[in-house]
C-alpha cells in the first residue's frame, strides 16, 4: 500500500510572520481524523531562508519539511548554491528536483537534474523528481516521450533502484498556475506510463513508487485526481499558501 504524499511547494513567498501564521494554521487545523489517518504523508516546502525557521515550527509534528531545489555539488567555491548535506543538516527530508521553473526559467538541463537527483540521495534526502510536457508537446502528441527522456536522464545516472528512494511527480507545465487541471482520466493515463516504464525495468520500484500529480490541485478537484489508481498524492503550489485550501487537499487524501 503507498501513502499518499500531499506537498505544499510555497516557491517564493512569504516571511517569517506569514510562514509561522501559515504553519500554525494548518498544524492546528489538521482534524483529529487526518493526524490519525495512516494513508496521508504532508511535507511542506518553504524558500531556504525559512527551512530552519519551519523545521523548529513544525517540530513534534507528523509534517515533513522539503527543499525547492539542491545543488548537484556537494561542497565548495559554488557562489549562490545549497548542498544536499546543507540541507539535510537543517531538517529537511525532501528535496524537490526539476521543477518546470527550474528547467524553465534557470535552463536546467534533464542532466543537470539527475545530477541534482543523484546528489539528494547520496546526502540521505528523498529528491521529488518532477517531469512534465508543455501544452505544444501535448498537442504534438509527445507527452510520453517528453517525460521519457525526463525520467532516462535519471535512470542513466542512478539506475532504476535509486527510484525505490525517491518519488516522482507529473506536472504538466499547461496546469501548473494556470486554473487549468488535469482531468483524472489524462493526468492517470500519464502516471501510469511512467509506472510501466519502470515495471518493465524493476516491478518492485514501479510498485512502491509514489507518483504525485501536480497543477492546479484545489479542494474541490482533489478526490477526483487522487481517486485514480496511480496516483499518490499531489505536488500543490498555489493553493498549498493558503492553510484552509492545503488542509481541504489533504482531507481529500485522508478520506480515500
Ligand atoms: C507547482 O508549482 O508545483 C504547482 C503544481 O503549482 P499550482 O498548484 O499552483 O499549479
Amino acid at each position: 500500500m503507498r501513502k499518499f504524499l500531499v506537498a505544499g511547494n510555497w516557491k517564493m513567498n512569504g516571511d517569517s510572520a506569514a510562514n509561522s501564521e501559515l504553519i500554525g494554521a494548518i498544524m492546528s487545523g489538521m482534524p483529529e481524523a487526518i493526524k490519525k489517518a495512516e494513508n496521508v504523508e504532508v511535507l511542506v516546502c518553504p524558500p531556504f531562508p525559512y527551512l530552519a525557521a519551519v523545521n523548529e515550527l513544525i517540530d513534534g509534528s507528523d509534517v515533513l519539511l522539503g527543499s525547492q531545489n539542491v545543488s548537484a555539488h556537494g561542497s565548495g567555491a559554488y557562489t549562490g548554491e545549497t548542498s544536499a548535506a546543507m540541507l539535510r543538516d537543517v531538517g529537511c527530508q525532501y528535496a524537490l528536483v526539476g521543477h518546470s521553473e527550474r528547467r524553465t526559467l534557470y535552463g536546467e538541463t534533464s542532466e543537470q537534474v539527475a545530477a541534482k537527483f543523484a546528489a539528494a540521495l547520496e546526502a540521505g534526502l528523498t529528491p521529488l523528481l518532477c517531469v512534465g510536457e508543455t501544452l505544444a508537446e501535448r498537442e504534438a502528441g509527445n507527452t510520453e516521450t517528453v517525460i521519457d527522456g525526463q525520467l532516462q536522464a535519471v535512470l542513466d545516472k542512478s539506475g532504476v533502484e535509486a527510484i525505490a528512494l525517491a518519488a516522482i511527480a507529473y506536472e504538466p507545465i499547461w496546469a501548473i498556475g494556470t486554473g487549468m487541471t488535469a482531468t483524472p482520466e489524462q493526468a492517470q493515463d500519464v502516471h501510469r506510463h511512467i509506472r510501466g516504464v519502470l515495471e518493465a525495468q524493476n516491478e518492485d520500484v514501479a510498485a512502491g513508487l509514489r507518483i504525485l500529480y501536480g497543477g492546479s490541485v484545489k479542494g474541490d478537484n482533489a478526490a477526483g485526481l487522487f481517486g485514480m489508481p496511480d496516483i499518490d498524492g499531489g505536488l500543490i503550489g498555489g493553493a498549498s499558501l493558503k492553510a484552509a485550501d492545503f488542509l481541504a487537499i489533504v482531507g481529500a487524501a485522508a478520506t480515500l
